[in-house]
């Protein structure tokens, strides 16, 4: 007896659109996802592939009407329902651009809510490229099969930050100089929660005494070592998706 092929077929690439999606609903698609669908996936007339738009799930399309640089997709069946992602932030200080890039897609891939953008005195960084942040989150989101994009914000000044945040989160603080336990704080603070973690120089002893007043925050160690930035962001991460997280 054949088996039964996968429906839809695992090969399907996947892409994120802006278009609203729904059955029967036609996206255009042009630019580089085209390029990327006719020329480098060599999709072909009625071949599926994977659409999701941050709001409505995972949807197959048919491909249709494929000229040079453009083509259809029409949406015949949603595949997959909108995921309920964790309620995490990440709140991290601008680091060097290929170091931040990582901390985008790790993000993305580990099921970030939000990725908050925080500037510290100590920052080597001052300005970011939200458009290529944003891309990278976009790419990871299609690769991991997230069905929605975490939010990225505008970067604001730790200042703010403290005197802006909502009563009912957590701000777990990554101090290089030691703090709580990780698995002891997450047991003691359920809930709605986010995690702030500080450039490659650290945080001053003024940020960091502002942090540590602050009547959410709570001080945490990430270990012995002195991790990188990038190290710490995508470690805290990834210990609280799994005690506080959906990683069951
Ligand atoms: N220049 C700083 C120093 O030598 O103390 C190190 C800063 S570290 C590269 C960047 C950020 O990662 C820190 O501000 C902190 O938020 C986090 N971090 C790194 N290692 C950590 C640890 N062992 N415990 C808690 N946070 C840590």
């Amino acid at each position: 007896m054949t088996a039964t092929p996968a429906w839809p077929p695992q090969s399907a690439p996947r892409l994120h659109v802006e278009t609203q999606l729904g059955d029967g609903v036609s996206v255009p698609v042009d630019g580089n996802p085209a390029h990327y669908l006719i020329s480098v996936m060599r999709v072909k007339p009625d071949d599926i592939v994977l659409l999701f738009d941050g709001r409505s799930g995972e949807w197959a399309a048919r491909a249709r009407d494929i000229r040079k640089r453009d083509l259809i997709l029409e949406c015949i069946r949603q595949t997959r329902p909108p995921e309920s992602v964790p309620d995490f932030w990440l709140c991290c200080a601008p680091i060097k651009k290929g170091r931040i890039d990582l901390i985008a897609e790790k993000a993305c891939e580990l099921g970030v809510a939000k990725l908050q953008p925080v500037l510290t005195r100590r920052a080597v960084v001052d300005k970011l490229n939200l458009d290529r942040l944003h891309a990278h989150l976009v790419e990871a989101a299609e690769q991991c099969g997230r069905t929605s994009l975490p939010d990225l914000a505008a970067m604001v000044k730790l200042d703010a930050l403290l005197r802006d945040w909502p009563q009912d989160r957590h701000l777990f603080f990554a101090d290089e100089t030691g703090g709580a336990p990780l698995a002891a704080a997450f047991a003691s603070h359920p809930g709605p929660a986010a995690f702030l973690i500080g450039p490659e120089g650290g945080f001053d002893p003024a940020e960091r005494e502002a942090i540590r007043a602050h009547p959410r925050a709570v001080a945490v160690s990430l270990g012995p070592r002195i991790l990188r930035a990038e190290t710490a962001a995508i470690a805290a991460t990834a210990a609280w998706m799994t005690l506080n997280g959906d990683w069951h």
